[in-house]
Protein backbone atom coordinates (compact mmCIF):
# COMPACT_ATOMS: atom_id res chain seq x y z
CA UNK A 1 0.00 0.00 0.00
CA UNK A 2 1.47 3.43 -0.93
CA UNK A 3 1.87 5.90 1.88
CA UNK A 4 -0.62 7.98 2.97
CA UNK A 5 -1.06 11.93 3.83
CA UNK A 6 -3.46 13.81 5.33
CA UNK A 7 -4.55 17.55 4.16
CA UNK A 8 -6.28 19.94 6.57
CA UNK A 9 -8.32 22.87 5.74
CA UNK A 10 -9.50 25.44 8.67
CA UNK A 11 -12.60 27.83 8.89
CA UNK A 12 -12.03 30.26 12.20
CA UNK A 13 -14.30 32.42 13.21
CA UNK A 14 -13.67 35.44 15.00
CA UNK A 15 -15.87 37.74 16.50
CA UNK A 16 -14.62 41.19 16.48
CA UNK A 17 -15.02 43.53 19.30
CA UNK A 18 -17.03 46.47 17.85
CA UNK A 19 -18.52 48.72 20.06
CA UNK A 20 -21.88 48.10 18.86
CA UNK A 21 -22.94 45.12 16.33
CA UNK A 22 -22.87 44.66 13.02
CA UNK A 23 -26.68 45.74 11.93
CA UNK A 24 -28.01 48.21 14.14
CA UNK A 25 -26.83 49.89 17.44
CA UNK A 26 -27.03 47.19 20.63
CA UNK A 27 -23.98 47.26 22.17
CA UNK A 28 -21.68 44.15 21.61
CA UNK A 29 -20.98 42.98 25.08
CA UNK A 30 -20.49 39.25 26.58
CA UNK A 31 -21.96 38.19 29.82
CA UNK A 32 -25.12 40.31 29.80
CA UNK A 33 -28.64 38.88 31.13
CA UNK A 34 -30.59 37.11 28.51
CA UNK A 35 -32.14 39.41 26.04
CA UNK A 36 -31.45 42.60 27.44
CA UNK A 37 -28.94 43.34 24.20
CA UNK A 38 -31.64 43.56 21.65
CA UNK A 39 -33.74 45.08 19.51
CA UNK A 40 -36.02 44.77 16.50
CA UNK A 41 -33.29 44.94 14.15
CA UNK A 42 -31.05 41.93 15.25
CA UNK A 43 -34.30 39.81 16.22
CA UNK A 44 -35.22 39.94 12.77
CA UNK A 45 -38.88 41.77 13.20
CA UNK A 46 -40.66 42.23 10.00
CA UNK A 47 -40.19 45.76 8.70
CA UNK A 48 -37.29 46.88 10.42
CA UNK A 49 -33.96 47.74 7.75
CA UNK A 50 -30.51 46.62 8.68
CA UNK A 51 -27.66 49.46 8.33
CA UNK A 52 -24.05 47.71 7.94
CA UNK A 53 -21.67 49.33 10.98
CA UNK A 54 -18.77 50.60 9.13
CA UNK A 55 -16.19 49.86 11.53
CA UNK A 56 -17.20 45.94 10.52
CA UNK A 57 -15.72 46.14 7.35
CA UNK A 58 -12.80 48.38 8.50
CA UNK A 59 -11.39 45.67 10.64
CA UNK A 60 -12.09 42.75 8.10
CA UNK A 61 -9.97 44.73 5.81
CA UNK A 62 -7.41 45.38 8.21
CA UNK A 63 -7.40 41.30 9.15
CA UNK A 64 -7.37 40.90 4.95
CA UNK A 65 -4.04 43.20 4.55
CA UNK A 66 -2.40 40.90 7.20
CA UNK A 67 -3.36 38.06 5.73
CA UNK A 68 -1.76 39.41 2.06
CA UNK A 69 -5.12 39.57 0.74
CA UNK A 70 -6.56 40.92 -2.55
CA UNK A 71 -9.19 43.94 -1.46
CA UNK A 72 -12.26 44.24 -3.18
CA UNK A 73 -13.14 47.38 -4.15
CA UNK A 74 -17.11 45.93 -4.20
CA UNK A 75 -18.58 43.18 -2.07
CA UNK A 76 -22.00 41.96 -1.61
CA UNK A 77 -24.15 40.63 1.72
CA UNK A 78 -25.92 37.25 1.23
CA UNK A 79 -28.86 35.49 2.79
CA UNK A 80 -28.14 32.25 4.04
CA UNK A 81 -31.51 30.48 4.47
CA UNK A 82 -32.04 28.08 7.07
CA UNK A 83 -33.98 27.43 10.02
CA UNK A 84 -33.06 26.88 13.43
CA UNK A 85 -33.98 27.88 17.52
CA UNK A 86 -31.25 30.30 17.60
CA UNK A 87 -31.80 32.38 14.54
CA UNK A 88 -35.13 34.31 14.77
CA UNK A 89 -34.89 35.92 11.00
CA UNK A 90 -34.53 32.18 9.86
CA UNK A 91 -31.93 33.66 7.52
CA UNK A 92 -28.38 34.24 8.15
CA UNK A 93 -26.58 37.69 6.69
CA UNK A 94 -23.23 36.70 5.65
CA UNK A 95 -21.42 36.74 2.45
CA UNK A 96 -21.31 34.25 -0.66
CA UNK A 97 -19.99 35.18 -3.81
CA UNK A 98 -18.39 37.72 -3.55
CA UNK A 99 -15.95 38.33 -0.22
CA UNK A 100 -14.33 41.35 1.22
CA UNK A 101 -10.62 39.26 1.38
CA UNK A 102 -9.73 36.86 -1.20
CA UNK A 103 -6.61 35.04 -2.60
CA UNK A 104 -4.14 35.65 0.64
CA UNK A 105 -1.51 33.64 2.36
CA UNK A 106 0.18 33.57 5.93
CA UNK A 107 3.46 32.63 6.80
CA UNK A 108 4.15 30.55 9.66
CA UNK A 109 7.29 28.94 11.10
CA UNK A 110 6.87 24.95 11.34
CA UNK A 111 10.22 23.42 12.78
CA UNK A 112 13.19 25.48 11.19
CA UNK A 113 10.67 25.82 8.12
CA UNK A 114 8.91 28.74 6.82
CA UNK A 115 6.02 27.14 5.35
CA UNK A 116 2.79 29.35 2.96
CA UNK A 117 -0.58 28.33 3.99
CA UNK A 118 -2.69 30.25 1.91
CA UNK A 119 -6.15 31.48 2.54
CA UNK A 120 -8.81 31.34 -0.08
CA UNK A 121 -10.86 34.72 1.40
CA UNK A 122 -12.28 36.32 4.35
CA UNK A 123 -15.62 37.55 4.52
CA UNK A 124 -18.24 39.41 7.27
CA UNK A 125 -21.22 38.09 8.48
CA UNK A 126 -23.46 38.17 11.97
CA UNK A 127 -23.57 35.64 14.63
CA UNK A 128 -26.29 33.84 15.95
CA UNK A 129 -27.60 33.67 19.40
CA UNK A 130 -26.92 30.85 22.21
CA UNK A 131 -29.63 27.94 23.23
CA UNK A 132 -28.85 26.76 26.77
CA UNK A 133 -30.38 23.78 28.25
CA UNK A 134 -32.64 24.33 31.02
CA UNK A 135 -32.78 21.77 34.11
CA UNK A 136 -35.52 22.58 35.12
CA UNK A 137 -37.72 21.99 32.65
CA UNK A 138 -35.55 19.95 30.36
CA UNK A 139 -36.49 22.16 27.79
CA UNK A 140 -34.43 24.57 25.70
CA UNK A 141 -33.89 28.34 26.10
CA UNK A 142 -32.81 31.03 23.72
CA UNK A 143 -30.49 34.20 24.28
CA UNK A 144 -30.48 36.30 21.73
CA UNK A 145 -28.26 38.62 22.72
CA UNK A 146 -25.63 37.32 20.40
CA UNK A 147 -27.70 37.46 17.05
CA UNK A 148 -26.20 40.40 14.98
CA UNK A 149 -22.69 40.48 17.13
CA UNK A 150 -19.89 41.05 13.68
CA UNK A 151 -17.88 37.86 12.93
CA UNK A 152 -15.34 37.47 10.18
CA UNK A 153 -14.56 34.11 9.01
CA UNK A 154 -11.17 33.34 7.64
CA UNK A 155 -11.50 30.37 5.13
CA UNK A 156 -7.64 28.93 4.21
CA UNK A 157 -6.81 26.36 1.19
CA UNK A 158 -6.35 22.88 2.08
CA UNK A 159 -2.39 23.17 2.71
CA UNK A 160 -2.51 21.95 6.34
CA UNK A 161 -0.77 18.90 6.38
CA UNK A 162 -0.85 17.94 10.51
CA UNK A 163 -2.47 18.48 13.31
CA UNK A 164 0.47 20.38 14.76
CA UNK A 165 0.71 22.60 11.90
CA UNK A 166 -2.72 23.30 12.30
CA UNK A 167 -2.32 24.29 16.01
CA UNK A 168 0.74 26.64 14.97
CA UNK A 169 -1.45 28.20 12.30
CA UNK A 170 -4.56 29.08 14.77
CA UNK A 171 -2.21 30.17 17.71
CA UNK A 172 -0.65 32.71 14.95
CA UNK A 173 -3.86 33.84 13.66
CA UNK A 174 -5.15 34.86 17.38
CA UNK A 175 -2.16 36.23 17.51
CA UNK A 176 -2.39 38.84 14.59
CA UNK A 177 -6.50 39.41 15.66
CA UNK A 178 -4.92 40.58 19.14
CA UNK A 179 -2.24 42.22 17.67
CA UNK A 180 -4.47 44.12 15.51
CA UNK A 181 -7.43 45.10 18.39
CA UNK A 182 -9.50 43.41 16.28
CA UNK A 183 -11.00 41.03 18.35
CA UNK A 184 -10.46 40.02 22.33
CA UNK A 185 -10.19 36.05 21.30
CA UNK A 186 -11.61 34.83 24.41
CA UNK A 187 -11.96 31.07 23.27
CA UNK A 188 -14.40 30.21 26.89
CA UNK A 189 -16.44 32.97 25.78
CA UNK A 190 -16.72 31.56 22.22
CA UNK A 191 -15.61 34.68 20.25
CA UNK A 192 -12.88 32.47 18.24
CA UNK A 193 -14.26 28.89 16.87
CA UNK A 194 -13.67 27.03 13.79
CA UNK A 195 -14.76 24.28 11.62
CA UNK A 196 -11.87 21.51 10.41
CA UNK A 197 -11.79 20.02 7.04
CA UNK A 198 -9.16 17.01 6.71
CA UNK A 199 -9.07 14.50 3.77
CA UNK A 200 -6.76 11.73 3.69
CA UNK A 201 -4.75 10.41 -0.17
CA UNK A 202 -2.40 8.67 -0.95
CA UNK A 203 0.86 10.25 -1.93
CA UNK A 204 1.19 11.60 -5.58
CA UNK A 205 -2.31 11.19 -6.05
CA UNK A 206 -5.45 13.67 -6.48
CA UNK A 207 -6.51 14.78 -3.21
CA UNK A 208 -8.89 12.25 -1.24
CA UNK A 209 -12.72 13.39 0.08
CA UNK A 210 -12.78 15.72 2.85
CA UNK A 211 -14.85 15.70 5.91
CA UNK A 212 -16.36 18.50 7.69
CA UNK A 213 -15.86 18.62 11.43
CA UNK A 214 -18.29 20.72 13.27
CA UNK A 215 -18.31 22.08 17.05
CA UNK A 216 -14.59 22.32 16.87
CA UNK A 217 -14.36 24.87 20.62
CA UNK A 218 -10.61 25.10 21.10
CA UNK A 219 -7.35 24.45 19.77
CA UNK A 220 -6.46 21.36 21.79
CA UNK A 221 -10.05 20.08 20.54
CA UNK A 222 -8.98 21.12 16.73
CA UNK A 223 -5.59 19.01 17.51
CA UNK A 224 -7.58 16.16 18.57
CA UNK A 225 -10.15 16.04 16.05
CA UNK A 226 -8.12 15.95 13.47
CA UNK A 227 -5.56 12.84 14.65
CA UNK A 228 -8.81 11.31 15.24
CA UNK A 229 -10.16 12.35 11.42
CA UNK A 230 -7.35 11.35 10.07
CA UNK A 231 -7.34 7.94 11.74
CA UNK A 232 -10.65 7.69 11.09
CA UNK A 233 -10.27 8.05 7.25
CA UNK A 234 -6.77 6.55 7.48
CA UNK A 235 -8.54 2.85 8.14
CA UNK A 236 -10.96 3.53 5.53
CA UNK A 237 -8.89 3.70 2.82
CA UNK A 238 -6.41 0.80 4.31
CA UNK A 239 -9.30 -1.58 4.39
CA UNK A 240 -9.95 -0.84 0.85
CA UNK A 241 -13.06 1.38 1.43
CA UNK A 242 -14.20 5.08 0.56
CA UNK A 243 -14.46 7.86 2.65
CA UNK A 244 -18.04 9.81 2.23
CA UNK A 245 -18.33 13.41 1.51
CA UNK A 246 -19.68 14.13 5.21
CA UNK A 247 -20.29 16.74 8.10
CA UNK A 248 -19.32 15.24 11.57
CA UNK A 249 -20.15 16.92 14.95
CA UNK A 250 -16.80 16.33 17.00
CA UNK A 251 -17.31 15.00 20.69
CA UNK A 252 -14.67 16.56 22.09
CA UNK A 253 -16.19 14.92 25.75
CA UNK A 254 -15.60 11.32 24.43
CA UNK A 255 -13.09 11.71 21.62
CA UNK A 256 -15.08 11.05 18.57
CA UNK A 257 -16.61 12.28 15.38
CA UNK A 258 -20.41 11.48 14.72
CA UNK A 259 -22.11 11.98 11.41
CA UNK A 260 -24.52 14.90 11.24
CA UNK A 261 -25.29 14.80 7.71
CA UNK A 262 -24.14 13.13 4.45
CA UNK A 263 -23.86 14.42 0.67
CA UNK A 264 -28.07 12.70 0.09
CA UNK A 265 -29.59 15.26 3.01
CA UNK A 266 -26.40 18.21 2.57
CA UNK A 267 -28.25 21.85 3.29
CA UNK A 268 -29.40 24.05 0.49
CA UNK A 269 -28.83 28.05 2.15
CA UNK A 270 -30.62 29.01 -1.58
CA UNK A 271 -27.72 32.33 -0.80
CA UNK A 272 -29.30 34.75 -2.61
CA UNK A 273 -28.15 38.62 -2.30
CA UNK A 274 -29.37 40.38 0.98
CA UNK A 275 -32.12 42.74 -1.02
CA UNK A 276 -31.93 45.28 2.30
CA UNK A 277 -28.60 46.02 2.14
CA UNK A 278 -26.50 47.62 -0.91
CA UNK A 279 -22.81 46.26 -2.27
CA UNK A 280 -19.91 47.34 -0.06
CA UNK A 281 -17.96 50.01 -1.87
CA UNK A 282 -14.17 50.57 -0.73
CA UNK A 283 -12.14 53.22 -2.23
CA UNK A 284 -8.39 52.52 -3.02
CA UNK A 285 -7.11 55.12 -0.49
CA UNK A 286 -9.16 53.87 2.37
CA UNK A 287 -8.10 50.06 1.71
CA UNK A 288 -4.08 51.61 1.68
CA UNK A 289 -4.89 53.71 4.80
CA UNK A 290 -5.80 50.71 7.32
CA UNK A 291 -2.80 49.10 5.46
CA UNK A 292 -0.64 52.04 6.95
CA UNK A 293 -2.18 51.44 10.46
CA UNK A 294 -0.68 47.82 10.61
CA UNK A 295 2.41 46.75 12.99
CA UNK A 296 4.64 44.22 12.23
CA UNK A 297 2.92 41.41 13.00
CA UNK A 298 3.66 38.31 15.19
CA UNK A 299 4.63 35.84 12.33
CA UNK A 300 6.59 37.99 10.44
CA UNK A 301 8.55 38.75 13.91
CA UNK A 302 8.86 35.06 14.84
CA UNK A 303 10.75 34.51 11.09
CA UNK A 304 13.13 37.46 11.84
CA UNK A 305 14.16 36.19 15.27
CA UNK A 306 14.49 32.55 13.99
CA UNK A 307 16.16 33.28 11.07
CA UNK A 308 18.03 36.75 11.76
CA UNK A 309 18.24 36.46 15.44
CA UNK A 310 18.91 32.80 16.13
CA UNK A 311 16.02 32.18 19.05
CA UNK A 312 14.14 28.97 18.46
CA UNK A 313 10.62 28.72 17.61
CA UNK A 314 8.96 28.39 21.26
CA UNK A 315 11.14 31.25 22.26
CA UNK A 316 10.12 33.58 19.44
CA UNK A 317 6.46 33.39 20.01
CA UNK A 318 6.61 34.14 23.83
CA UNK A 319 8.27 37.24 22.64
CA UNK A 320 6.25 37.63 19.52
CA UNK A 321 3.04 37.07 21.03
CA UNK A 322 2.63 39.81 23.26
CA UNK A 323 3.24 43.30 21.46
CA UNK A 324 4.88 44.11 25.09
CA UNK A 325 7.48 42.10 24.96
CA UNK A 326 8.29 42.42 21.71
CA UNK A 327 8.74 45.73 21.71
CA UNK A 328 11.00 45.44 24.42
CA UNK A 329 12.84 42.66 22.63
CA UNK A 330 13.14 45.01 19.67
CA UNK A 331 14.12 48.01 21.53
CA UNK A 332 17.11 46.09 22.91
CA UNK A 333 18.42 43.79 20.03
CA UNK A 334 18.31 47.19 18.06
CA UNK A 335 20.23 49.66 20.50
CA UNK A 336 23.40 47.15 19.67
CA UNK A 337 24.28 47.06 23.58
CA UNK A 338 23.53 43.70 24.26
CA UNK A 339 23.53 40.68 23.00
CA UNK A 340 19.60 40.25 21.58
CA UNK A 341 20.30 36.32 22.95
CA UNK A 342 20.90 37.87 26.73
CA UNK A 343 17.72 40.37 26.92
CA UNK A 344 15.52 36.90 24.99
CA UNK A 345 16.60 34.80 27.97
CA UNK A 346 15.74 37.05 30.29
CA UNK A 347 12.41 38.36 28.81
CA UNK A 348 11.25 34.87 28.00
CA UNK A 349 12.63 33.63 31.83
CA UNK A 350 11.99 35.93 34.17
CA UNK A 351 10.24 38.34 32.91
CA UNK A 352 7.27 36.34 31.25
CA UNK A 353 7.16 34.56 34.66
CA UNK A 354 6.65 37.86 36.49
CA UNK A 355 4.10 38.59 33.93
CA UNK A 356 2.48 35.58 34.60
CA UNK A 357 2.42 35.37 38.59
CA UNK A 358 1.40 38.92 38.86
CA UNK A 359 -0.90 39.61 35.93
CA UNK A 360 1.03 42.77 35.09
CA UNK A 361 1.90 44.68 32.12
CA UNK A 362 5.65 45.62 31.86
CA UNK A 363 4.59 49.06 31.20
CA UNK A 364 3.18 48.90 35.11
CA UNK A 365 6.66 47.73 36.84
CA UNK A 366 10.04 49.85 36.48
CA UNK A 367 11.49 48.31 33.85
CA UNK A 368 12.52 49.70 30.61
CA UNK A 369 14.74 48.33 27.35
CA UNK A 370 17.69 50.87 28.23
CA UNK A 371 18.25 49.43 32.01
CA UNK A 372 17.92 45.50 30.56
CA UNK A 373 20.47 46.58 28.05
CA UNK A 374 22.60 47.79 30.59
CA UNK A 375 21.67 44.87 32.82
CA UNK A 376 22.22 42.12 29.97
CA UNK A 377 25.77 44.02 29.20
CA UNK A 378 26.91 43.81 33.04
CA UNK A 379 26.45 40.34 32.89
CA UNK A 380 27.83 39.96 29.58
CA UNK A 381 30.96 41.67 30.43
CA UNK A 382 31.28 39.81 33.93
CA UNK A 383 30.78 42.65 35.91
CA UNK A 384 28.22 40.34 37.77
CA UNK A 385 27.89 37.08 38.19
CA UNK A 386 24.25 35.71 36.95
CA UNK A 387 22.64 35.35 40.60
CA UNK A 388 23.63 38.64 40.68
CA UNK A 389 21.82 40.00 37.58
CA UNK A 390 18.66 37.98 38.74
CA UNK A 391 18.89 40.17 41.62
CA UNK A 392 19.01 43.19 39.70
CA UNK A 393 16.47 42.30 37.24
CA UNK A 394 13.81 41.45 40.22
CA UNK A 395 15.04 45.21 41.59
CA UNK A 396 14.37 47.18 38.38
CA UNK A 397 10.86 44.90 38.05
CA UNK A 398 10.04 46.24 41.15
CA UNK A 399 11.26 49.47 42.15
CA UNK A 400 12.91 50.53 38.98
CA UNK A 401 15.86 52.87 38.76
CA UNK A 402 19.50 52.67 37.06
CA UNK A 403 21.06 49.02 36.78
CA UNK A 404 24.46 51.29 37.73
CA UNK A 405 22.83 52.62 40.83
CA UNK A 406 21.53 48.91 41.62
CA UNK A 407 24.55 47.02 41.29
CA UNK A 408 26.24 49.70 43.23
CA UNK A 409 24.10 49.78 46.39
CA UNK A 410 23.47 45.80 46.76
CA UNK A 411 27.57 45.78 46.18
CA UNK A 412 26.94 42.96 43.04
CA UNK A 413 30.35 43.99 41.61
CA UNK A 414 32.58 40.89 40.87
CA UNK A 415 36.40 41.35 41.56
CA UNK A 416 38.01 40.12 38.48
CA UNK A 417 41.13 41.35 39.60
CA UNK A 418 43.96 39.31 38.75
CA UNK A 419 46.37 39.32 41.66
CA UNK A 420 43.27 38.68 43.64
CA UNK A 421 41.51 35.52 41.70
CA UNK A 422 45.31 34.23 41.48
CA UNK A 423 45.73 34.21 45.30
CA UNK A 424 41.93 32.72 45.67
CA UNK A 425 43.09 29.70 43.23
CA UNK A 426 45.86 28.88 44.76
CA UNK A 427 43.92 29.02 48.39
CA UNK A 428 41.45 26.41 46.57
CA UNK A 429 44.00 24.17 45.10
CA UNK A 430 45.51 23.73 48.42
CA UNK A 431 42.83 22.77 50.53
CA UNK A 432 41.15 20.44 47.66
CA UNK A 433 43.51 17.83 47.11
CA UNK A 434 40.92 14.96 46.05
CA UNK A 435 39.42 17.61 43.60
CA UNK A 436 42.44 18.05 41.86
CA UNK A 437 43.37 15.18 41.40
CA UNK A 438 40.32 13.97 39.94
CA UNK A 439 40.82 16.55 37.50
CA UNK A 440 44.32 15.53 36.68
CA UNK A 441 43.07 12.29 36.14
CA UNK A 442 40.62 13.69 33.45
CA UNK A 443 37.37 13.93 35.75
CA UNK A 444 36.86 17.64 33.90
CA UNK A 445 33.72 18.34 36.18
CA UNK A 446 36.03 18.83 39.24
CA UNK A 447 36.74 22.05 37.62
CA UNK A 448 33.18 23.30 38.50
CA UNK A 449 33.48 22.16 41.93
CA UNK A 450 36.64 24.05 42.44
CA UNK A 451 35.00 27.27 40.95
CA UNK A 452 31.85 27.03 43.10
CA UNK A 453 34.54 26.58 45.80
CA UNK A 454 36.66 30.07 44.94
CA UNK A 455 32.49 31.60 44.57
CA UNK A 456 31.70 30.32 47.71
CA UNK A 457 35.57 31.94 49.79
CA UNK A 458 34.28 34.83 47.77
CA UNK A 459 31.05 35.37 48.86
CA UNK A 460 30.30 35.08 45.23
CA UNK A 461 32.39 38.00 44.21
CA UNK A 462 35.10 36.44 42.41
CA UNK A 463 34.53 36.59 38.50
CA UNK A 464 33.57 32.72 37.66
CA UNK A 465 34.49 32.76 34.30
CA UNK A 466 38.36 34.60 35.13
CA UNK A 467 38.51 31.82 38.03
CA UNK A 468 37.86 29.35 35.87
CA UNK A 469 40.75 30.46 33.40
CA UNK A 470 43.42 31.50 35.97
CA UNK A 471 42.59 27.19 38.04
CA UNK A 472 43.08 25.72 34.48
CA UNK A 473 46.29 27.42 33.91
CA UNK A 474 47.12 26.82 37.38
CA UNK A 475 46.62 22.71 37.05
CA UNK A 476 48.02 22.59 33.46
CA UNK A 477 51.32 24.10 34.99
CA UNK A 478 51.15 21.98 38.07
CA UNK A 479 51.33 18.55 36.21
ZN1 LIG B 1 -30.12 45.15 17.85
Amino acid sequence: MTELESVIGLEVHAELNTATKIFCGCKNVFGSEANTEICPVCMGLPGTLPRLNKKVCDYAVKMGHALNCHINNVSRMDRKNYFYPDLPKAYQISQADIPICENGFLEIMVGSEVRKIGIERIHIEEDAGKLLHDDATGGTLCDYNRCGVPLIEIVTRPDLKSSEEARIFLEMIRSILRYIGISDCKMQEGSIRCDVNVSVHEKNAPLGVRCELKNVNSFSAAVRGIEYEINRQTQIISSGGNVERETRRWDDRNGMSILMRNKENAQDYRFFPEPDLGDIVLDDESIESLNNELPELPNAKIIRYVKVHGLNYSEAFVIADSAEKAALYDECAASGKCEPRSAANRIVGEITKFMNDSGKKISETGLTAQELCELCSAAEKGVISSSGAKKVLDELISVGGKTADIIERLGLVQNSDSGFLTALADEIIACSERSVNDYKKGKSNSLGYLVGQGMKASKGKADPAKLKEILMEKLKQEE
